[in-house]
Formats: structure tokens, C-alpha cells, sequence
């Protein structure tokens, strides 16, 4: 996926930051081209360029505050505590990359210089917040082929495994055979469905449909409309009269990343007619770079609330942007994890996990409680991303159940240590300790493996460790998702 690639250029840059451990302070030369490489690896995925533009005037603005308070307060400029300060200086640039980029990506705070990142937890707008209890009438509109039939059923099935009474109704008329496909998808899923053969009007089957399901109770109602008219006057005429009578409270424009920066105009087009409230991004698990679409949901100003990443029914991601950035930058996922784990309500303590982590502590017993939740969230390779520092063998391809045993096998071996091992009361990493060879064995012993497999389980924990005391310390992990000053 081409977004790793711009995530894996961004991490080299800031790495290149932190590593700088001279004694001189933050040069405006080293920012500059800081700047300029996470510009060009921005612009080459695709991100709009007066975007890019402005999310480094707003760093360098931001960073030069920063100095300044810095050197005024006596942080920075010579002094033996140098080394210190400039430390302190790179996490604040850092900080300032992480909460632009955010910005970026959070429609109603990307058009001026406001940097309020809670926008991007309220951008989570309802659809994403669905009421219990009553009809939420949702919706989809987009272009034929960009895949909003496979997101309705993604999408279907994402509220269904959340307990909400979901259906669908097939309000496309125009295409051969999108009934059936919505059909297909919805008998697989065992959601019940509304269309018709015959009937030829699209109006009158969403009109029909959705009074049928809000009269028995349903409370996620979902509505397809057709991609594609004769003309594109008559496709916009349709989706105005689908809207006006089923009322949705909320239109979801699905747009396909692989189009670049063109979907800027289907989506204003999109907006212009019918009064979109968010946006699903799909195919952002193939060449798509990404960075079109997002630039053009910036500035249509609706928010993204899943990203599309695969064919599977399970392929789709609740979107926030300080997840995604987080994700993006190497940090990993926790928060969305976290988030994941308590909507499908499997995770008992994950407060207390997450106040555990935000003061840097991880011990053996809390990776093992993790991989844990992991194995009954479902397909791993799409869970697995989300941990932070998750070293590349473990995370799983499509279908890989190699990894998928390695995991089990890490958990066997887990089960195998006794209480101060995994509380961290014995610390398994002291290479001085001398027990620590003999407890290894033991382990592996125990568990049925080669004592090879028990050291490297410790050194993924010893990579998740070290992450989590980065994050921290840079308050990632703070209430909210948001790095604070
Ligand atoms: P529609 O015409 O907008 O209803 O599009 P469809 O739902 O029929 O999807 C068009 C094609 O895109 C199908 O082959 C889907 O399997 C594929 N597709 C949809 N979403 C995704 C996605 O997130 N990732 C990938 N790789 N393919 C997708």
C-alpha cells in the first residue's frame, strides 16, 4: 500500500530529528529541510500542493513559537543542559508534524490555522454514532465503481456485529444486476433486504422500503443509490428525489482512493446536489496513493468516517484522524484499538490499560491480555497494524496463518511464566541476571517451544515497551488522542 510508503518517508524524517543529538539547537537549516522532505513525500502520494503548502507554513509558524518560548524561558542555546533541550525541541517538532498533519485531515479545522484536534474525534458525526433505538436512515451515494455496494455491505455488517437492527434497501435501478449483488451480500450476512424487479422507479422502492423497516423497528436503515444515468443531470435529479423522500439523516459519498486527486470534482458535484455528511475512502489497501482523496475531502469539508481496505466484508476502518496519523507515523494504533475493543465490549480495563500506558508502563502480562482481545477481534492482519512497534513478522498477510500461529505460540509461552514474570517483578530482559537463562528455559519447556522462540517473544515485548514509553512520553496516549503541550 502506497500510504506505508508515505508513512515510512515520514518516519525517516523525523528519525533523522530525534537522532541529531548534537549540542547545537534546532538550526533553521535542519527544519528547513525536515520541511521540505516531509512536503515532497506528502505531494508525491498525491496530496493537494497549496495543502502541503499550508501545513508547512503552519509547522514552521508553530516550531518558531516553540524556539522562541524555549530559548526565552533559558531552555535552549548554550548551557551544559543543551543535549536536553534540544531534545525536548525535536518532540515538540515532532508534535507539531503529528498535530498538523491531524489538521489536515480533520475537514473543519484544514481551512485556517485553528489547530483544535478534538474536531477530530467530533467528526466521528452520526453515522458513525448511531442512535439505539430508532431508524437511522443512512444514505450512500457515489460514482458506479466505487465499490459502494461492497462498503453498504461492509458497512452493514460493521453495525450488525454491534448489535444494531440493520437492512438494506436497493434503490438502483439503472444497473443490471445490482439488486442481485446487494442481495448476495446481504443474504451472506443474514441482513434482511428491500428491491425490486419490477418495479421501476427508484424512488418509490427507497420511499417503500424504508417505510417497511422503520415500521418494524429497524434501526440502521441503509439505502443504495445508482451510480450512474444516462446523463449525469439525471443521476443528481434521482438522488435529490431519493433524499427528499426518505429523508436520511445522513449521505454518505463513497469515493475510490485510486482516483487521485479527480475525485475533487466528483465529490464538490456530490456535495452540490445532495447535502453529504461524510465520506467513506475505499480501495486504500491497493496502489491508490492516497493523499488525492484526502486532499479532496479537506476541502469539501465532509468528514471521513471509514476507510475501505480490502473485498472482505470485515475490510473496513473506523477513520480518525489522529489514529490514522499515528498509525501513519510508526506510533501504531492503540487508541483506535483500544476503541475497537470496547465497541464490540471485549476489553474490561482498557481505561486502565491505557493510563497504564500513557505513563510509558507495558508489562509481559498486558501484551499477553492484548494478544488476547487481538485473536477474537477477527481477521488479525487488520488488528495487528494497530500496536504500536508490532514488529513486521508478526503482522500477518491475507491469509497467513503462520502468523496467526506465532501468535498462539506467543500466548502459550506467556502461559507458561509465572505472575512476577509477567508483572514484570523478575525482569526477564537483565542479561546479568542469572536465573534468567534457566527461566527461559523453563519457559520454553513449558510452553513446547525452543528457548530461540521465548527471546524473541521478549524482544517483540521489548519493541513494544520502548513504543510505549516513547508515546508516553509524547503524550499520544493522552485522554482524547491528542498530543498536549
Ligand atoms: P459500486 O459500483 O460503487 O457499487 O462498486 P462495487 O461495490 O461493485 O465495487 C467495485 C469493485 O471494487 C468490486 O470489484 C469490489 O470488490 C471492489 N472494491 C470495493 N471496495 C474495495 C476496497 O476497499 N478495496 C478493494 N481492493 N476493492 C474494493
Amino acid at each position: 500500500m502506497v500510504l506505508a510508503e508515505l508513512g515510512g518517508k515520514l518516519r525517516s524524517s523525523l528519525r533523522k530529528l530525534t537522532s541529531s543529538n548534537n549540542s547545537e539547537a534546532l538550526t533553521t537549516e535542519a527544519l528547513n529541510a525536515l520541511l521540505s522532505e516531509i512536503s515532497r513525500a506528502l505531494i508525491e502520494s498525491d496530496v493537494n500542493v497549496q495543502l502541503v503548502m499550508k501545513l508547512r507554513t503552519n509547522i514552521q509558524k508553530k516550531v518558531g513559537e516553540l524556539v522562541a518560548n524555549h530559548s526565552s524561558s533559558g531552555g535552549g542555546g548554550g548551557g551544559g543542559s543543551s543535549a536536553a533541550a534540544n531534545v525536548n525541541i525535536n518532540r515538540m517538532v515532532q508534535r507539531a508534524v503529528v498535530d498538523e498533519l491531524t489538521a489536515m485531515l480533520t475537514p473543519s479545522s484544514s481551512g485556517d490555522n485553528n489547530n483544535d484536534n478534538n474536531t477530530s474525534k467530533s467528526s466521528t458525526v452520526k453515522a458513525y454514532n448511531m442512535k439505539r433505538g430508532k431508524p437511522n436512515i443512512i444514505l450512500f451515494v457515489g460514482l458506479q465503481g466505487a465499490g459502494k455496494t461492497t462498503t453498504i455491505a461492509k458497512f452493514a455488517h460493521y453495525y450488525q456485529r454491534r448489535g444494531y437492527k440493520t437492512c438494506m434497501v436497493c434503490a438502483d435501478t439503472f444497473r443490471a444486476g445490482a439488486f442481485d449483488q446487494l442481495k448476495q451480500n446481504a443474504t451472506k450476512l443474514r441482513i434482511p433486504f428491500y428491491g425490486s424487479y419490477t418495479e421501476a422507479d427508484p424512488v418509490v422502492i427507497a420511499e417503500e422500503g424504508v417505510e417497511r423497516f422503520v415500521h418494524d423497528g429497524y434501526e440502521v436503515i441503509i439505502v443504495d443509490t445508482s451510480g450512474r444515468h444516462r446523463q449525469e443531470e439525471a443521476l443528481f435529479d434521482e438522488m435529490q428525489e431519493i433524499s427528499a423522500a426518505v429523508q436520511p439523516d445522513n449521505t454518505i459519498f463513497v469515493m475510490d482512493a485510486t482516483q487521485g486527486q479527480a475525485v475533487y470534482d466528483q465529490a464538490l458535484a456530490f456535495h452540490s446536489a445532495v447535502n453529504v455528511g461524510s465520506v467513506i475512502v475505499t480501495k486504500l489497501d491497493g496502489h491508490a496513493k492516497g493523499g488525492g482523496a484526502i486532499s479532496a475531502v479537506a476541502a469539501t469539508g465532509s468528514p471521513i468516517i471509514f476507510l475501505g481496505s480490502g473485498e472482505r466484508f470485515e475490510d473496513l476502518d473506523p477513520f480518525n484522524a489522529k489514529s490514522f496519523v499515528s498509525k501513519l507515523l510508526g506510533f501504531g494504533d492503540v487508541r483506535g484499538l483500544m476503541e475497537e475493543m470496547q465497541s464490540i465490549r471485549e476489553g474490561q480495563n482498557q481505561e486502565e490499560l491505557m493510563e497504564k500506558m500513557s505513563r510509558g508502563v507495558f508489562t509481559l502480562r498486558d501484551m499477553y491480555q492484548q494478544f488476547q482481545s487481538v485473536m477474537k477481534l477477527g481477521p488479525l492482519d487488520r488488528v495487528m497494524g494497530m500496536i504500536p512497534g508490532m514488529p513486521d513478522y508478526l503482522v500477518p498477510q491475507r491469509g497467513d496463518d503462520e502468523s496467526t500461529m506465532r501468535l498462539r505460540k506467543f500466548l502459550y509461552m506467556m502461559d507458561s511464566m509465572n505472575n512476577a514474570e509477567l508483572d514484570g517483578k523478575v525482569d526477564l530482559h537483565n542479561k546479568n541476571d542469572p536465573t534468567v537463562e534457566k527461566r527461559i528455559r523453563r519457559i520454553a519447556a513449558g510452553s513446547g517451544v525452543h528457548p530461540a522462540e521465548v527471546k524473541m517473544l521478549l524482544q517483540a515485548h521489548k519493541q513494544f515497551e520502548s513504543m510505549v514509553s516513547k508515546m508516553g512520553k509524547s503524550g499520544m496516549m493522552s485522554k482524547g488522542g491528542q498530543a498536549k503541550q
